[in-house]
């Protein structure tokens, strides 16, 4: 097993305490004052002008500071540096690459799966991961927020077979709390809502945002609530994330974590089991390892299917059963996420 951290020089952390909003509007937006942070100039002639443009740069320092320093192939890096590799347009790789107009069910709704709808509270991110949709639409034309949720509130409503309602992005804690705790309070009279869902990468890439208010709020919602973390790779753990899980897993809420496998980020199996075993240690339980969306200029990020069982029947036969993630995939029109098989 590799150890979850090196003992590589960091970048050091000098806003740790600083309030979210603050390091949020702080965030590195110049890939080379990151590449200097890193001491990886010469890193500079790989990044793509043509990608930024598409879909800047942006990383909070507070996810910069576990980059590893002088680290080329640093797996945090390569999930926000644009490179050139993105400017290769690949058959198959698409603008839209998951199709979830026909599930639509008002404008930031996406009722898809039985009993559960998404919600798509915001479009905004603390951070832009390069094999993200988003870098396509990176200001969502259509969120839930819109005139004080009525449509998306109306929906729900009309429709009891809506067990479960996810809020989604973006991120959705990208929403300051009284926004949310205004949705939680109107969804809070529908009667037929049994379960709250949070997905969100927050608590890893920018982990002041798991502050009191909004401790506060989620210990007062009415519902049980999972909250899914995305985080793909185990150095994206470090005492400040550890800290805010551990506030979420106080406030009651089951924690659970989803990955996308990635290519040059965690595509071995020592990365995959280390992720989990981290990601453990934390109170965070493995869900989903999704293979990647395609999307147009994300190709360099694709794993094959062939090597992505390989690799979870490996992480099935070293970890115990509760450490493994169910290896899935999206697919436009189906009733569930897929999982993938060795005929799929
Ligand atoms: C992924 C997803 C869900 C949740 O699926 P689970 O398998 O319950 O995690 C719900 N709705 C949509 C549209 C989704 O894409
Ligand atoms: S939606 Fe998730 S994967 Fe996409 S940019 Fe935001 S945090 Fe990254």
């Amino acid at each position: 097993m590799i150890p979850a951290r090196t003992a590589q020089p960091k970048i050091p952390d000098l806003q740790p305490s600083l309030p979210w909003q603050m390091q949020w509007r702080d965030a590195i937006r110049d890939p080379h004052e990151l590449l200097a942070l890193l001491g990886l100039e010469s890193l500079a002639t790989r990044v793509s002008a043509q990608a930024m443009q598409q879909f800047a740069l942006r990383v909070p320092r507070a996810f910069a500071v576990r980059m590893q320093a002088g680290n080329r192939n640093d797996p945090l890096l390569r999930q926000v540096l644009p490179i050139d590799d993105e400017e290769r347009i690949v058959p198959g790789f698409a603008l839209d690459a998951v199709g979830d107009a026909a599930a639509k069910a008002a404008d930031g709704l996406i009722h898809k799966y039985q009993g559960r709808a998404l919600l798509i509270a915001t479009g905004s991110c603390a951070i832009n991961c390069r094999y993200c949709f988003r870098r396509h639409f990176p200001y969502a034309r259509e969120t839930a927020a819109k005139n004080g949720w009525r449509d998306v509130l109306a929906a729900i409503a009309a429709d009891d077979s809506i067990e479960e309602v996810l809020l989604s992005g973006g991120d959705p804690l990208s929403l300051g709390t009284q926004k949310l705790a205004d949705l939680t309070a109107q969804l809070a009279a529908i009667p037929h809502i049994k379960r709250l869902r949070i997905h969100s990468r927050l608590p890893v890439v920018l982990p002041a945002r798991i502050d009191a208010a909004l401790l506060k709020w989620l210990d007062a919602l009415p519902w049980p609530v999972a909250f899914v973390i995305h985080a793909n790779h185990a150095n994206e753990f470090d005492d400040a994330v550890d800290f805010a899980l551990g506030q979420l897993r106080a406030s009651g809420a089951l924690l659970l974590n989803q990955t996308v496998l990635l290519k040059g980020v965690n595509d071995t199996i020592d990365a995959l089991a280390a992720l989990s075993e981290r990601s453990f240690a934390a109170g965070v339980l493995p869900y989903y390892l999704h293979q990647l969306d395609r999307v147009q200029g994300a190709a360099h990020f694709e794993v094959s299917d062939a090597r992505a069982l390989e690799l979870h029947a490996q992480l099935a036969a070293r970890l115990s059963g509760y450490l493994v993630p169910r290896l899935v995939r999206e697919v436009a029109g189906d009733s569930g996420k897929r999982p993938l098989t060795a005929s799929a």
